[in-house]
Order: C-alpha cells, then sequence, then structure tokens
C-alpha cells in the first residue's frame, strides 16, 4: 500500500489525488500543484478519452442577463481561461475569432437586443443580415448577436498544458474502483482501491471523473446525455472567419474541417456514431448558414461522446465529505468553465479568497444535488 505524503505549509492538504485526467482534472491538479501539492492523477484510460477528447471545444459567454447564474459562470470562465492560456499555454491551438449568434425566435432574439444594449459592443452587439455577411466571411441564417469573447480551442492540448507540472504525476490505465474513508483513521484520509489490485491512501481526493462512478459516498444526480459531432470539409471559396452558433455550432475550419454540434440524446449509451445524427446536425447547419453545404452527404460523423449533466445546468464544485471534493457535472460548458471551477475548488480547499463570489460556494454545491432513496 502506498502513502501519499507531501512536505507543505501546515494549512494545505499533505499531497493529493485527482480522479480522471479530462478537462476537470487536468485544470485541478494544474491549480493544487501551482500551490506546492503535490497531485497524482488516475486516468482509468488515456488523457482525455472522455468529453474532453473532442477535437474542439467552443468557449463562448452564455448571454442571459445579469441574474443568471450560467452567464455569470460562463462569462467569468471564458474570460479566466482566456487570460490563462495568452500567459501560459499560446502554443495550444485556439483562435478567439468571435462567436454570431442567431436567436431562435422572437422573443430570444429581443431579450437578447435589450443585452446588447445594457451591456455594450465590447460583450454583445446585434448585427443585422448585411452586417453579419461581412462580419462571418459567409451568409447566416439571419441577423443577431456578435460575441466578441468567443472562440474555439483544442481541448486535448489544454489537458496536456495542464498536466505540464513538475508536482503532477499522471498514472493512465489505472481506474480508481473503489473509494472509501480509512476505517477509525483519526486523520480521515480515504483509500482507493486501483484496478492493478493496489491502494492508495491519502488526504484529499477530488472526484474529476464527469460522473460519479460509484466512488462518491452520496448518490450525485448527475445524468448522461451522448453528444455526436459532424465534420465538413473546408469550403475554399467561402471561408467562414466566426463561430456561427443558434441550437448548434460550426466553427471555422479548423485544418481543413469544420466542425458542426452537436447531437443531444439522453440515457444512450450507443458509442458508434450514427448517421442520423449527422442528418440532425445537417438541419442544425441549415438554420446557422443554409447555402453552406448543398447535402448531408458532405458531412461525415465526428466524435462521439457523453456530457455530464445537471437539472440546474450548473456542475458540481465543492466538498462531498471531509478530504473528499467533486468537480463533476460540466455539462456541455466544461471546457469554458472547468478550469475556473478547478481554480474555485483549489481556493476552497486552501482557504485562500475565492475567484467567484461566496454565494457560489452553495450554487454549486455537490450536495445540493443529492439523491434520495
Ligand atoms: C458532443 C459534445 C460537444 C461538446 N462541446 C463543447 C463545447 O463546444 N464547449 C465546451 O465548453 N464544452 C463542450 N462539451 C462539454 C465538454 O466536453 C465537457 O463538459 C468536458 O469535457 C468535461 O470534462 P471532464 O474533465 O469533467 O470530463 P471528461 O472529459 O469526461 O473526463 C473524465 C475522465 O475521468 C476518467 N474516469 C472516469 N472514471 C474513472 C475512474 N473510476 N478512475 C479513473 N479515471 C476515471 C474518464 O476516463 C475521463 O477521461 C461538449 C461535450 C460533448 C459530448
Amino acid at each position: 500500500m502506498t502513502s501519499l505524503t507531501h512536505k507543505s505549509s501546515l494549512d494545505l492538504p499533505p499531497a493529493a489525488v485527482v480522479i480522471g485526467a479530462g478537462i476537470a482534472g487536468a485544470s485541478m491538479a494544474h491549480q493544487l500543484a501551482e500551490r506546492g501539492i503535490a497531485v497524482t492523477v488516475f486516468e482509468r484510460d488515456e488523457l482525455a478519452s472522455g468529453g474532453s477528447g473532442n477535437p474542439v471545444a467552443v468557449v463562448r459567454p452564455e448571454p442571459g442577463g445579469e441574474q443568471n447564474p450560467i452567464t455569470e459562470l460562463s462569462t467569468t470562465g471564458v474570460s479566466w481561461l482566456m487570460d490563462w492560456i495568452s500567459t501560459n499555454a499560446q502554443s495550444v491551438p485556439h483562435d478567439w475569432c468571435g462567436a454570431f449568434r442567431i436567436a431562435r425566435d422572437q422573443r430570444r432574439h429581443d431579450k437578447l437586443a435589450q443585452q446588447a444594449r445594457l451591456l455594450g459592443d465590447a460583450c454583445l452587439r446585434e448585427v443585422d443580415t448585411v452586417a453579419a455577411r461581412n462580419l462571418c466571411g459567409v451568409q447566416p441564417a439571419a441577423g443577431g448577436f456578435f460575441i466578441p469573447q468567443s472562440g474555439w480551442v483544442r481541448p486535448v492540448a489544454l489537458v496536456s498544458a495542464f498536466l505540464d507540472h513538475p508536482l503532477i504525476h499522471v498514472r493512465t490505465r489505472m481506474k480508481v474502483e473503489r473509494l472509501h474513508p480509512v476505517k477509525s483513521d483519526a486523520q480521515g484520509r480515504w483509500e482507493l482501491q486501483l484496478s492493478d489490485g493496489s491502494k492508495v491512501i491519502t488526504a484529499c481526493v477530488v472526484l474529476a471523473s464527469a460522473f460519479a462512478e460509484g466512488l462518491s459516498p452520496v448518490d450525485l444526480a448527475i445524468d448522461s446525455a451522448r453528444g455526436q459531432l459532424s465534420c465538413l470539409p473546408e469550403r475554399a471559396d467561402r471561408p467562414l472567419h466566426t463561430i456561427v452558433c443558434r441550437d448548434g455550432y460550426i466553427t471555422p475550419a479548423i485544418n481543413g474541417v469544420h466542425t458542426i454540434g452537436a447531437t443531444i440524446q439522453y440515457d444512450d449509451d450507443q458509442a458508434l456514431a450514427r448517421p442520423s445524427d449527422d442528418e440532425e446536425n445537417f438541419q442544425r447547419l441549415q438554420r446557422l448558414l443554409p447555402d453552406f453545404a448543398s447535402d448531408v452527404s458532405e458531412l461525415s460523423s465526428g466524435r462521439v461522446a457523453w456530457r455530464a449533466t445537471t437539472q440546474d445546468r450548473l456542475p458540481l464544485v465543492g466538498k462531498i465529505a471531509e478530504g473528499l471534493f467533486a468537480s463533476l457535472g460540466h455539462g456541455s460548458r466544461g471546457v469554458a468553465c472547468g478550469p475556473l471551477c478547478a481554480e474555485f475548488l483549489s481556493a476552497l480547499i486552501c482557504a485562500e479568497p475565492l475567484p467567484l463570489g461566496p454565494e457560489w460556494i452553495a450554487r454549486l454545491d455537490p450536495l445540493r444535488l443529492v439523491r434520495q432513496h
């Protein structure tokens, strides 16, 4: 049995284990390591083999008004990520090209127009159909709103950048089979049983496995939503300059390919890509850029992955029990918001000032969504 210990100041945990090497786990490990804590990351597969393995992720604030927590989290999360990449990880493929958003209906359009007036052009700008053509490079289906603080990033490269730290030790192909408190342990430590039969004892564990995977002592209400991406070859005569989004999105061409996303199906575990999902994504594309592709046969199937979703669309980030923490349920925004949540949770663990207001402790509290049996 290995006992993970680390010499550090008294107010920090001695060492930590993070379960899962997606964006949530990698950014969490990075934040703890930056605070001088030695971190071991256990990943049952390869790095970024869950949702974080998608070839591209759109990062954009969700417009929704001052009182909307998802707007606040996504706006702060995107600007946090932009700053972190520009300071620490310029080599991670990304482009802050902005996103052009078409509202689904007149009611939503009017609401966005009102917000655009309040927020100003630097955050949200109403754009008519003619101006939208110039902005995007291609004629969108309708006028809409430009969100300058947006773009895309390659999540796999971001995961690697976060894990690249001398205090982080990553063990791939190592599943955590079980997790339980060490019996009668005065220090309240946790024992992990690993897939190679070995055990590890540590004072601080962070679940960053997207779903609780039977590892949490309480039943956290996280649902599963399958999503499939589709790919479209670059149109040589029609360069798309921005992300265009509505109830889905298309990215500019990245290495000659546009990514169109994404389907959403609850409780669906089919790992194989389906032509019917490409058809759905083709319909999404028609609602974004009607003349961009003439037929679904121009699309090819992209990656299939699962979002870990919650009822209130906010992730579960915080303390589950003494020495056990969660950064789970990041839903459709884990790339945009997961790294900020890692900073938040690390600050919470280390009793430092939080990067979000104190009301966020309750808003993100994992125990707010416990299934009662
Ligand atoms: C189709 C699709 C499109 C998306 N588009 C976007 C987008 O444009 N922008 C955006 O911000 N987000 C997007 N998302 C959401 C985003 O991908 C996720 O929110 C994010 O990747 C979640 O990161 P994570 O680290 O929490 O989970 P994951 O990336 O799933 O990582 C969890 C890791 O934990 C490992 N693990 C699980 N159990 C164990 C165990 N017992 N022991 C060891 N390891 C374990 C898994 O193997 C996995 O590698 C999309 C998701 C999908 C499915």
